[in-house]
């Protein structure tokens, strides 16, 4: 299968083309350039690891079976994963089941993508007889540093460097990360907030002439976000592993459509999930649920984008964003293709903070999928209720789809709701929820989580207090290109 750029300006390449160059180089991203339907046979009880062979298979088709394997034997076992299944669906209420896509090391459900795409990418520079040394830059706001770290950490021809906020994420998400080990993996706060970072690490990407410099001495730079198809088609597999743990459960039968909510933020999750209905999976609607910062859910609502506004920190930071980048993939699917309208639109968001899309479009998302957004008040008492009423403790960007989908009283049809953190991840402001009081102490409130919600706590966050801090460098915004080149250097005499 080849793929494409959204933007028309590439001409096709293999996966692992796509892979290894993450994005397109001229700008764009790259898809698909056909969709195939699956057949994926609901009725056989395949092993979360089967699944994904199937479904990575229709996409990866220039890896060969063994080279899958490998790759998903590698992600997904018991030393990664603390579920057999890799996820877990459980219902607490009737007509509704949480998928649990937080088993993973680090306890968000990025790990899903990020404990398989490193493999990827080895594969994709043999693939492509790349062998620079790649050097992974990440601005993370919290959750996607720490899976990338676990998931390229001690990678053979690969260091990763991450920039976080200085005091801009949890006590939490920072312990994480400062206490990862591995040889080639680095952690540096930045005296700044989270823009700051990636507005640093998008000037260092573009820094032609440090590039060609690097280049000469074999080092090249890539991402882990997710514009990187390798982290996107990992998640696809989880929408059609739990339609049949449903079929399984016997909550549906077996061509059922069933609705799938998503707390939303760079729309990668949900972009699976779009790929999976495409491929077949009986899909009723897809659900978008946003916070605060409501640029997607109001885009769908007025089909105008506006990234001109307020930027909210709110308590579910891993969706606080004001630009979706893989908008820019769904929308050039549910248009025809069409990169013209692509490059218009996204030139204008450019240079004005906003596009809009013709009304027929608008239309074919109506009919597709449901959306809005919930405020903090709202979460706190939805983590509350759904407590009370269930026995289930909620993290804060799942109470987020939750909340929307309560709201919209989807009787009838069921309902999947994406869990994307556990609750021990963000324990403070859940028990904040339950129990109303201010949390002073983040582990403590981890213990009192794991007394509440009956379960253990999350290995990935367990005895965190106790490991060594490996990583304690801070640095001014200015100096992350000089901070850069430091560790380039100290990597280059490591090997040499
Ligand atoms: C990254 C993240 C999201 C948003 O997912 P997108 O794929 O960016 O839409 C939601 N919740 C949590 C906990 C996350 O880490």
């Amino acid at each position: 299968m080849d793929y494409i750029s959204t933007r028309g300006n590439r001409g096709p390449v293999s996966p692992s083309l796509a892979i290894s160059l993450g994005m397109v180089p001229e700008g764009g991203l790259f898809v698909p350039r056909t969709v195939p339907s699956l057949d994926y046979d609901f009725s056989k009880a395949y092993s979360y690891q089967e699944a994904a062979a199937r479904v990575l298979g229709v996409f990866l088709t220039d890896f060969s079976s063994a080279e899958l394997s490998s790759c998903i034997d590698k992600a997904y076992n018991s030393s990664t994963f603390d579920t057999g299944s890799v996820i877990d669906l459980v219902s607490p209420q009737s007509g509704i089941s949480i998928m649990e896509l937080w088993h993973g090391p680090t306890a968000a459900f990025k790990d899903v993508a990020l404990q398989i795409m490193p493999g990827f990418m080895d594969i994709s520079k043999k693939k492509t007889k790349n062998d620079s040394h790649t050097v992974i830059l990440v601005a993370t706001s919290g959750d996607t540093g720490k899976a990338a770290l676990e998931g390229f950490k001690n990678r053979e021809g690969i260091s990763i460097i991450v920039f976080y906020p200085h005091g801009g994420v949890s006590e939490i998400q920072r312990l994480q990360m400062a206490t990862t080990d591995g040889n080639n993996t680095r952690v540096v706060a930045v005296k700044g907030n989270f823009d700051d970072c990636q507005t640093g690490v998008k000037r260092i990407f573009s820094d032609t002439a440090l590039r060609s410099e690097l280049a000469g001495r074999g080092f090249e730079f890539s991402s882990a976000n997710s514009i990187n198809w390798g982290r996107l088609c990992p998640q696809i597999v989880y929408y059609f592993r739990a339609y049949r743990m449903l079929v399984e459960r016997g909550q549906i039968r077996n061509g059922d459509p069933v609705n799938f909510c998503v707390p939303t933020g760079n729309f990668g999750n949900i972009l699976a999930g779009y790929y999976a209905k495409m491929m077949g999976l009986p899909v009723a609607k897809l659900i978008c649920a946003s916070n605060r910062n409501r640029v997607i859910s109001d885009f769908f609502q007025t089909g105008m984008y506006n990234a001109n506004r307020e930027f909210f920190r709110t308590i579910s930071p891993s969706m606080d964003i004001l630009i979706s980048s893989n908008l820019e993939r769904f929308l050039f699917e549910i248009n025809g293709h069409s990169s013209s309208d692509i490059v218009s639109w996204y030139d204008s968001l450019g240079s004005s903070g906003t596009f809009g899309i013709y009304s027929r479009l608008k239309a074919q998302i109506d009919s597709m999928m449901l959306y809005g957004w919930v405020d903090e008040d709202e979460v706190h008492l939805t983590i509350k209720k759904f407590y009370e009423e269930t026995g289930y403790v909620l993290d804060t960007h799942t109470a987020v789809g939750t909340a929307l989908c309560r709201r919209l009283e989807l009787s009838g049809t069921h309902t999947v709701i994406a869990s994307t953190a556990s609750p021990f991840k963000f324990s403070c402001e859940v028990l904040g929820s339950i129990e109303g009081k201010r949390c002073d102490d983040e582990f403590e409130s981890i213990e009192r989580v794991a007394e509440l919600s009956k379960m253990p706590v999350h290995r990935g966050l367990d005895k965190l207090r106790e490991r060594d801090v490996l990583h304690d460098r801070v640095i001014e915004i200015d100096d992350m290109k000089s901070c850069v080149v430091d560790i380039i250097n100290s990597v280059q005499k490591q090997k040499d």
